[in-house]
């Protein structure tokens, strides 16, 4: 058997193997696995705190990877120049020169997107270490004219949107991502984007985007590419994990139950769980999405899932 993962010890699930020198290949157990160990390893902790081990630690402020070593990877691969002609620039050696290549490009079938460079940050949503990092990303993009996705749960986490008859009519931190991308905009380069999930599509997040923000381009997203199902974060106070329960987010431990709050204000336990549901998505649906977007003002309609993650690109815990 080969295994390219990592298991049983990682640093981000702060685990580690008692004879740290001496592991069995298959199952990542210590040679020896001994009766009475603190169980320091991901199996020992899982044990008697399971549900932790799921997350990267310290939660909030990281950024996390796979340590998978994957047999091939994009570094066994030389990407071999032409050395006949110019792309983006014209023939001539006086012409072609590094700097003065045209790397623009042009996306969609008739009212184009125009981007100054080919690529286009995806979704980065509602944790700290999303919005801590903000306004590098909003006005290097804009100022790039590249193109930025506000990822999942932006409206829906933020606990000074004003919810009205169960649909977001203000925010204070989608208003400012969105406003920090277009004050920095140049020319008609660039886009910024919102995507959505169930709860942000339920809580009529892009249609507030579109009609109050003038956001242009928004995107559908179901499942993430690393692990299919939503994002996840870590609430550690009652009365904003009770308020995202109100908001229709799942949320773990009910904080509404009373036992719940007795225990977490016991000290029982020191954070809720909330959960972003799993897309369902059909051709019809989709389409039928597409076209009320249309409606609502939506000049363009992506179709996403979180491209990051694969092998070694940042995860942010976790939307
Ligand atoms: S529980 Fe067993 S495998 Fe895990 S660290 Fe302890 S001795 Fe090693």
């Amino acid at each position: 058997m080969i295994m390219y993962s990592r298991v049983n010890s990682s640093a981000a699930t702060l685990t580690k193997n008692r004879t740290e020198d001496s592991i069995t290949p298959a199952s990542g157990m210590c040679v020896t696995c001994v009766d009475g160990c603190i169980g320091m390893c991901e199996i020992g902790k899982s044990a008697y705190r399971g549900h932790e081990v799921i997350y990267p630690q310290p939660f909030g402020v990281i950024t996390t990877a796979s340590e998978k070593k994957y047999p091939v990877d994009y570094s066994d691969f030389n990407i071999m120049g032409t050395a006949v002609g110019a792309h983006g620039i014209e023939a001539d050696s006086d012409k072609a020169l590094f700097p003065s290549v045209n790397l623009e490009v042009k996306i969609g079938h008739d009212k184009k997107i125009k981007f100054r460079y080919p690529w286009i940050i995806p979704g980065i949503g509602s944790t700290n270490v999303a919005k801590n990092n903000w306004e590098g990303l909003a006005i290097g993009s804009a100022l790039s004219g590249t193109g930025l996705t506000i990822g999942e749960n932006v409206g829906g986490m933020d606990m000074e949107a004003t919810i009205t008859n169960g649909k977001i009519s203000d925010t204070v931190d989608l208003k400012r991502r969105v406003k920090l991308y277009k004050d920095n905009q140049r020319d008609g380069y660039g886009a910024i984007i919102v995507q959505a999930n169930v709860e942000d599509t339920r809580l009529g997040v892009q249609e507030y985007a579109i009609n109050k923000l003038g956001v242009e381009i928004v995107e559908l997203k179901w499942g993430q590419g690393a692990k299919n199902i939503g994002g996840e974060v870590k609430i550690n106070d009652l009365k904003k994990a009770q308020e995202l329960h109100k908001r229709g987010y799942i949320v773990l431990p009910n904080p509404t139950d009373p036992n719940v709050i007795k225990a977490f204000e016991r000290g029982a336990f020191k954070e809720f769980e909330r959960h972003s549901r799993v897309g369902m998505v059909s051709e019809e649906g989709f389409a039928a999405r597409v076209e009320e977007l249309r409606k609502a003002g939506a000049k363009y309609v992506f179709r996403g899932r979180c491209r990051r993650r694969h092998r070694n690109e940042p995860m942010e815990n976790d939307e």
